[in-house]
């Protein structure tokens, strides 16, 4: 079966590069404690024009700009023979070859110390890559295929972990094409390797979780059987997994304490990178592998059509991040709940912060949940010099596309008693978009547009009322779902946490030099904008008394009655400013299950929430 799959997957490019050798990647590692490597490429049967060497400046699931040209040096072209050839640099991340023999040799150095899904990291221990971030390519050459040979430090027998597809030796794979080589991450190194498979296909894929870690072996033992537990969970939502390429997904796992935390998606494998460590963190390790398996369906075959196919000299902007990012986000926790390894309080708190940020944010009234989307260019992973006004301005297509997901699930339920659900219509769009997959590998043949989200919740809800009015209102327009009302559908209680005390807006202060000093941009339309606060702002003295830190002044909000004005004297720019701050009732809510509370659910409360939340695979109820 395997060998089946492996043909139908070379016919493509041997039909694309036919009678073309393929471009051989090298990448060997002579010193790699000073963190460089050498890459050596070599582009064989290269037309007469000028061969454009590129190095990406952005990643497949990072959407803002990253030059990853700035750590490459020591660059020299020459042909077969090894003579020079002449070379110019039209742009930063590009070297042209005007004139050529018809094979074109590269090497280069590259620098890389970051440890995440993004960049490149090398050391004593490992070469962890993210092939954008790695490896130079050519512009026009995207369809030949690729063979990457991996050169281990002299003396040591590292592995490779990677959804590239295996060679004839166990440091050699290939790529059909440009997009699936730069889609594929590896991790070279010494990392535990752990394998299973899920039965109940005629041929089951072979799962691999490859780890880099500090911990002990008993510790990877019992998180993989939690990642089987996930990994079975997903099925569920889907019905099915994707024909992975190679019947194999990798996850490639760097649990480091010098690691960056991060979780980047790819078609048949994902990097998870953390500081923390499966004895200390198992849970916020588990939500990364549940929210980038998710993925596999959700943005990597059910695809945007704007992200299709992956631009990588330039940001790449989608209005369908609140789907792609957001829905999986509010998936992450919902399959750690079902398949048990999540509380039912673990849940609710996090469903309340996400309804916090979204229903309080001032962002909600500037930007719709389609517009947040297109801003990634500027927030996912960017870098600024200059402040921004994204505290008032921008709320995370994530967080909001959570929240649409609750939304959206729980009306879905609402409305059908319970029959129609999120997972439903995911399923007739991984019917519609995702399933009938790509003529070639890397590619997806049918991506989705928001219209086709539209129409596809007209279907599954059979109401193209209902679908108009939730995208007009909740993702491109600026409202919220009756949360409360929904969520009391499944016994679950939305109230305000601490309704009595005094509240003005979410304002953060800091001492700086034993003073109070507000910390962050006051949010529009608060209590403390109203009264004319902003950053860098010392306070002096609130309610007639003077305070002596920032617990003084948060204290003092928090005793005051809603609806009291406050006297209020701060320092600014050198000058003393008296106002008066009107405090009202703290906003912010909490989510609890009514039989903390002596509100026991009713037993169509339950059925609700066992529906939504509970697996029958799992024989777990709540
Ligand atoms: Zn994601």
């Amino acid at each position: 079966m395997k060998r089946a799959l492996l043909f139908v997957l070379l016919l493509p490019f041997a039909v694309a590069g036919q009678g073309v050798a393929p471009i051989a990647y090298r990448i060997s590692l002579p010193e790699p404690e000073h963190r460089w490597m050498q890459v050596e490429v070599t582009f064989p049967d290269v037309p007469p024009a000028p061969l454009q060497l590129r190095m990406s400046r952005s990643s497949p699931g990072r959407y803002a700009r990253h030059e990853f040209a700035k750590n490459v040096f020591g660059v020299t072209v020459t042909d077969a023979a090894g003579a020079a050839l002449p070379v110019t640099q039209p742009a930063a991340h590009g070297w042209d070859v005007p004139r050529h023999p018809g094979t074109v040799r590269v090497r280069y150095r590259i620098f890389g110390d970051q440890i995440d899904g993004t960049y490149l990291s090398i050391d004593s221990t490992h070469a962890h890559m993210n092939m954008p971030a790695t490896l130079m390519w050519a512009r026009g050459l995207d369809e030949r295929p690729i063979t990457v040979q991996f050169v281990p430090p002299a003396g040591r027998a590292w592995r490779v972990a990677s959804q590239l597809l295996p060679g004839p030796t166990p440091t050699t794979f290939t790529a059909p094409n440009l997009q699936y080589l730069m889609d594929s991450p590896t991790e070279f190194g010494g990392f535990s390797l752990r394998t299973f498979q899920v039965p109940g296909t005629p041929a089951p894929p072979t799962f691999r979780l490859a780890v880099h870690h500090t911990g002990t072996d008993a510790e990877l033992d019992g998180f993989a059987k939690d990642v089987e537990r996930v990994v079975r969970e997903h099925r569920n939502v889907f019905g099915e997994y994707p024909a992975f390429e190679g019947n194999t997904y990798t996850f490639i796992a760097d649990y480091l304490p010098w690691a960056d935390g991060d979780a980047m998606e790819h078609r048949n494998s994902t990097v998870l990178t953390s500081a923390s460590s499966i004895r200390n963190n198992r849970l916020g390790l588990l939500g990364s592998v549940s929210h980038e398996f998710f993925h596999v369906w959700n943005v990597e075959r059910i695809r945007p059509r704007s992200l299709e196919p992956f631009n990588f000299e330039d940001a790449n902007m989608s209005g369908e991040l609140w789907f792609a990012e957001g829905v999986t986000n509010y998936y992450e926790p919902l399959v750690l709940v079902r398949a048990g390894l999540m509380t039912l309080d673990e849940f609710t708190a996090g469903m309340a912060n996400t309804i916090n940020v979204v229903t309080l944010s001032p962002g909600r009234a500037i930007r719709t949940a389609e517009e947040m989307s297109r801003f990634a260019p500027f927030v996912d992973d960017a870098t600024s010099v200059d402040p921004t006004s994204f505290s008032n301005t921008y709320i995370s297509y994530y967080t909001w596309g959570e929240a649409i997901g609750l939304g959206l699930d729980l009306a879905l339920r609402d409305r059908s008693n319970g029959t129609v659900t999120l997972d439903r219509f995911m399923r007739a769009m991984w019917e519609k978009h995702g399933k009938p997959g790509g003529r070639r590998p890397g590619y997806v043949d049918n991506p989705y547009t928001i219209a086709d989200l539209k129409t596809m919740l007209a279907t599954v809800s059979g109401d193209a009322t209902f679908a108009d009015e939730f995208f007009a209102r909740y993702i491109q327009g600026h409202d919220v779902v009756d949360y409360a009302r929904l969520l009391e559908r499944a016994g679950l209680v939305l109230r305000p946490s601490s309704p009595n005390e005094g509240y003005a807006g979410e304002i953060t202060i800091r001492d700086v030099q034993g003073r109070p000093r507000l910390a962050q941009y006051v949010p529009f339309g608060s209590p403390a904008s109203a009264a004319g606060l902003e950053k860098d702002d010392v306070v002096l003295s609130i309610g007639g008394t003077n305070v002596s830190g920032a617990g003084d002044v948060a204290s003092a909000i928090r005793r005051a009655r809603p609806g009291d004005s406050l006297p209020i004297v701060f320092e600014r720019r050198g000058q003393r400013v008296t106002s008066a701050l009107r405090v009202i009732a703290d906003p912010r809510m909490e989510l609890v299950p009514g039989e903390r509370i002596g509100r026991m659910p009713t037993a169509e409360q339950r059925r609700f929430r066992n529906q939504w939340l509970s697996s029958p695979s799992a024989g777990n109820t709540l």
